[in-house]
């Protein structure tokens, strides 16, 4: 299917296991891994990873170091190795990681949020594209990811523009959430080493500040993001988060290839974190799970609907729809599980709801890994409600774990989750449209009734999201095709041959 093996390094700003704070560590700790093994039954693709090295990450072992010259001054960047084991067909491969320490930049409490942003990775990203020559490993690829790695297409076409060495380097940029655009101040162009001559809106400029988002997607050979619905989506105004315009330019060179999810990590029948293993031919098992979720929230052990949800508590989740079916739907005999940390003002919101129904609804403010999996494997059915979606990873592992998710068809969610039809008996889950509470609350009582009344059925849209393909196999062969096609668009549009 390949001319030959491809080199690419992946560039990200969080890699599981390494850091992560959402789902872009999980794909970036996954794809490279699939990208590695799949689509190639001989030598493999040589696929490498690029990453900051934070505070906390241990182990890695000292490869090189070397001066970037950055802001008037030689920063050091130190070059650390270490790697992700990827396994294929009793094959074992080893995908390196090469973790940037710089100690002033990265050995911070936390992986953002701090007010020199721009400085920080605006030298990952000099430092990511210098120490290639160093390594004397030339990528073919250079797959960046979200604003933080947004400098990098900029750069290979104007700072290393004259240097041979970097010529057919061809960049793809996924964008994982528009949202987060990465914008800042004029001055920032200082960092970048160019002048004002670039701060306008046909190059640098967003209105009044510099977005690294923006670069990587004026620059770069061909952009993707995660999913089909979410890439015509953000070439609309509504949702296009003011670069709509900038995007529907770049249409052609636009992509939705969905996300998948590591198929061992989250696997029901070996799950090391969730309380019984089971797997389709033995799905009565998720019942213990069920019980052992019940007594650790501390609900009453009751054969009733358990509803769960995971998640980053945030705007974009659409979390005003459950505070406005909350009684409507509390005042039924169901339980609700909710684990997730942000704002907070939802965090509060969720407390309070737990204050008005503590029979029946367990609420857990943080960060917890381990829950994750029991609320995956213990729940009935799954909620995401999302305002906007780009993929999201949470329904996929629900039905990975035989429980059903009950989402808003946007993004990802539109894509991966299939409503239920009562006529055919076929679908995986129960959708809705329009970003209303009625919309939400319907979807959840032709959930709830199928769940009570008609329980074949309701075994038969678990039995079909747990058969469903969600591992990376079929994602990763599209990214590889199409990083064939970024390269040649690259090498045509360069006239390097
Ligand atoms: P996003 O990237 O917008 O946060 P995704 O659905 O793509 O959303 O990915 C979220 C990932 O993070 C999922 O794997 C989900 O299970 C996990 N997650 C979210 N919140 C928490 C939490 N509080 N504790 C543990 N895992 C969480």
């Amino acid at each position: 299917m390949f001319d030959r093996p491809l080199k690419v390094l992946f560039i990200s700003s969080e890699v599981v296991p390494f850091a992560k704070t959402g789902g872009l560590a999980d794909v970036a700790g996954s794809l490279p891994k699939a990208l590695a093994t799949v689509g190639n039954e001989g030598p493999g693709h040589d696929v490498r990873i690029a990453m900051p090295h934070y505070k906390g990450i241990e182990g890695a072992a000292y490869r090189l170091d070397f001066p970037v010259f950055f802001q008037g001054r030689a920063e050091t960047a130190i070059i650390r190795e270490s790697g992700i084991e990827a396994h294929y067909k009793g094959e074992h491969r080893t995908v390196p990681v090469y973790l940037v320490d710089n100690h002033h930049y990265f050995y911070r409490d936390g992986l953002y949020m701090f007010p020199d942003e721009a400085a920080r990775f605006a030298f990952f990203c000099r430092a990511v594209l210098e120490m290639l020559p160093r390594l004397n490993w030339q990528p073919d690829i250079l797959h960046c990811n979200d604003w933080q790695t947004g400098p990098i297409p900029f750069f290979l076409k104007v700072r290393y523009r004259h240097d041979p060495f970097y010529h057919r380097m061809a960049t793809v940029f996924t964008i994982h959430n528009l949202q987060y655009q990465g914008n800042f101040p004029k001055e920032t162009l200082t960092l970048l080493g160019v002048g004002e001559e670039y701060f306008t809106p046909q190059l640098l400029e967003f209105y009044g500040t510099v977005s690294f988002m923006k670069m990587g997607i004026l620059y770069a050979d061909v952009i993707t993001t995660v999913s089909r619905t979410y890439a015509a989506e953000i070439q609309r105004p509504e949702m296009g988060e003011r670069m709509d315009g900038l995007l529907r330019k770049r249409s052609h060179d636009l992509y939705g290839i969905v996300n998948g999810i590591n198929y061992h990590e989250f696997n029901p029948r070996t799950d090391p974190r969730i309380y019984r293993n089971y797997d389709v031919e033995s799905i009565e098992n998720k019942r213990e799970n069920k019980v052992a979720l019940q007594k650790e929230m501390n609900l009453p052990v009751r054969d009733v609907p358990l509803l769960g949800m995971i998640s980053r508590l945030v705007d974009q989740k659409g979390l005003d729809l459950v505070a406005e079916v909350a009684d409507r739907l509390l005042s039924q005999d169901v339980q609700l599980v909710v684990l997730g940390s942000g704002d907070r003002y939802y965090e509060e919101m969720f407390r309070e709801i737990q204050r008005r129904y503590p029979e029946k609804v367990g609420v857990y403010i943080g960060f917890n890994a381990i829950l994750a999996q029991r609320i995956y494997a213990g729940a009935d059915m799954f909620l995401m409600p999302s305002r906007f979606e780009p993929c999201g990873l949470g329904q996929l592992i629900a039905m990975r774990y035989g429980t059903v998710p009950v989402v808003r068809a946007t993004g990802g969610l539109a894509d991966t989750v299939v409503d239920y039809n009562p006529a055919t008996g076929t679908g995986t889950g129960f959708v809705f449209y329009e970003y209303k509470g009625d919309a939400f609350y319907h979807a959840l009582q032709r959930a709830l009734f199928v769940y009570r009344e008609q329980p074949e059925q309701w075994r038969r849209i678990v039995r079909e999201g747990m058969e469903r393909d969600f591992s990376w196999a079929r994602s990763a062969v599209e990214y590889l095709q199409l990083y064939q096609e970024a390269l040649s668009r690259h090498l045509a549009r360069a006239k390097v041959s």
